[in-house]
C-alpha cells in the first residue's frame, strides 16, 4: 500500500513499508518518553534546509488556549522530556509562560529548547539566555558548520558571527562546560544533497576548531540528515538533484537503525495541538486519526494506550534510516540513548 506521504513526492521510490518488510522489520510505537511541541513556524531567519518552511513572516504559533490544554496533558501524563521546537520557539509570546508552568505543574520534567542561536542577540530577546539557564533547559542549537562561509550560505548573511556571539554568551552562562544542569548540544546538518559524515569524528573537528578560533566549548554534536521535506525538498528540485538524493538515501538504507528511530518513543504536536509521529510527518500532514478517520489532538490521546500503534511512513523516512541513521538526537547508531 502506498502511504499518503509517498503520493506527495514527485519521484517514485521503493515503498519504505515494503523495504522494512523485506528486512523482516516493522515500525510501531513503543512507550512514549518525549513530547515534542512544535510551537509554530515563526522564526527570525530563513534557512535553506528548513523542513518547517519557517520565517519572519509566518503567523502560525501556539496560542495560550492551546498551551493550557497541552499543560493539562503534561501534568496528567508526565512525559519524561518535553522538547520545544519551531520555528524559533522563544518567539512565541507564551514561551516563558509554558516553561514556568511546566516547571510548576510537572516538576522533574527534562526540558529541551531547539534554539537557532541568533535569537539570543535579536533585539528584544536578551532575556533568552538567562531564562534558559534559570530553568535549567537543555539547549540544542543549530550550527551547521564551524566555518562562516558554510553557515552564512545555509542560514543567511551574518548568521555565523551572531551564532558565535550567542555561543559565547551560553558558555558565560555555564552552558557547554560539562555541567549536567546546562547541557549545550550543537546540531550539524549537511549544506547540500549529501549524507552527514561520521558524527564522532565531526564532533572532534567542531570541538577543536571552535575552541581554537573562538574559545567556545560545547557538550555533544548531533549530525542530522536533511530530510526531503518542505523547503529542502523544494531546494533539491530547484537544483535538479531530488532524484539523485532519494537514490542516495534508498541505497544507504540501514536496517539496524530502525529499532532506535525517534518516532517509536516521541509524540510530535503541532501549534494547533494536532498529534503526529514526528516533526517530519507533521509537515507532511500525516496526523494521527481515530478508527473513523477523525484527526486526533493531544488531548484525545492517552499515551498508555499507544504502544503498538503503527507509525505512518513514507519515502521521507529513508532520511532517518540512511547510514548511521538520523533523529533529533543525531545519528541513531551513535546515540547513547538509542
Ligand atoms: S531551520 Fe530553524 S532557524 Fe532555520 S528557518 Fe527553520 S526553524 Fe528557523
Ligand atoms: S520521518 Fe523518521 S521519525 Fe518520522 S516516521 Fe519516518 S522514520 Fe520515523
Amino acid at each position: 500500500m502506498i502511504s499518503s506521504s509517498e503520493k506527495l513526492l514527485a519521484q517514485p521510490v521503493p515503498s519504505f513499508a515494503r523495504t522494512l518488510d523485506r528486512h523482516g522489520l516493522g515500525l510501531s510505537r513503543g512507550v512514549t518518553k518525549t513530547l515534542q511541541l512544535n510551537l509554530g513556524k515563526l522564526c527570525n531567519i530563513t534557512c535553506t534546509h528548513c523542513h518547517v518552511n519557517a520565517g519572519p513572516g509566518r503567523k502560525e504559533i501556539m496560542t495560550r488556549e492551546t498551551i493550557d490544554r497541552v499543560l493539562d496533558w503534561i501534568e496528567t501524563h508526565r512525559p519524561g522530556t518535553v522538547d520545544l521546537t519551531g520555528g524559533a520557539p522563544e518567539m512565541v509570546p507564551d514561551f516563558r509562560y509554558l516553561v514556568e508552568s511546566i516547571r510548576r505543574r510537572a516538576p522533574g520534567t527534562h526540558l529541551m529548547d531547539r534554539c537557532n542561536l541568533v535569537i539570543l542577540n535579536e533585539p528584544g530577546y536578551a532575556w533568552v539566555g538567562p531564562f534558559l539557564r534559570e530553568h535549567e533547559i537543555e539547549v540544542v542549537a543549530s550550527m551547521p558548520c564551524y566555518s562562516a562561509e558554510n553557515v552564512n550560505a545555509q542560514r543567511g548573511e551574518g548568521v555565523f558571527d551572531r551564532s558565535i556571539e550567542a555561543l559565547r554568551e551560553l558558555n558565560a552562562l555555564g552552558y557547554g562546560r560539562g555541567d549536567s544542569r546546562y547541557p549545550l548540544q550543537l546540531v550539524y546538518n549537511p549544506g547540500g544533497d549529501w549524507l552527514p559524515p561520521d558524527q564522532a569524528g565531526l564532533e572532534d573537528d567542531y570541538k577543536r576548531e571552535l575552541k581554537k578560533h573562538f574559545g567556545i566549548t560545547f557538550d555533544r554534536l548531533y549530525a542530522i540528515t536533511n530530510l526531503p521535506v518542505s523547503r529542502f525538498a523544494s531546494w533539491l528540485r530547484r537544483n535538479g538533484s531530488y532524484d539523485r538524493y532519494m537514490e542516495l538515501l534508498v541505497e544507504a538504507f540501514n536496517p539496524q537503525t530502525v529499532d532506535a528511530l525517534m518516532c517509536r518513543d516521541t509524540i510530535s504536536v503541532s501549534w494547533r495541538g494536532e498529534v503526529y509521529d514526528c516533526d517530519f510527518n507533521q509537515m507532511l500532514g500525516l496526523q494521527w486519526t481515530d478508527d473513523g478517520g477523525t484527526g486526533l489532538f493531544l488531548w484525545d490521546v492517552d499515551p498508555s494506550s499507544t504502544p503498538g500503534r503503527p507509525i505512518a511512513t513514507g519515502s521521507h523516512c529513508y532520511g532517518c534510516t540512511a547510514g548511521s541513521g538520523s533523529s533529533c538526537g543525531g545519528a541513531v547508531l551513535a546515540n547513547d540513548d538509542a
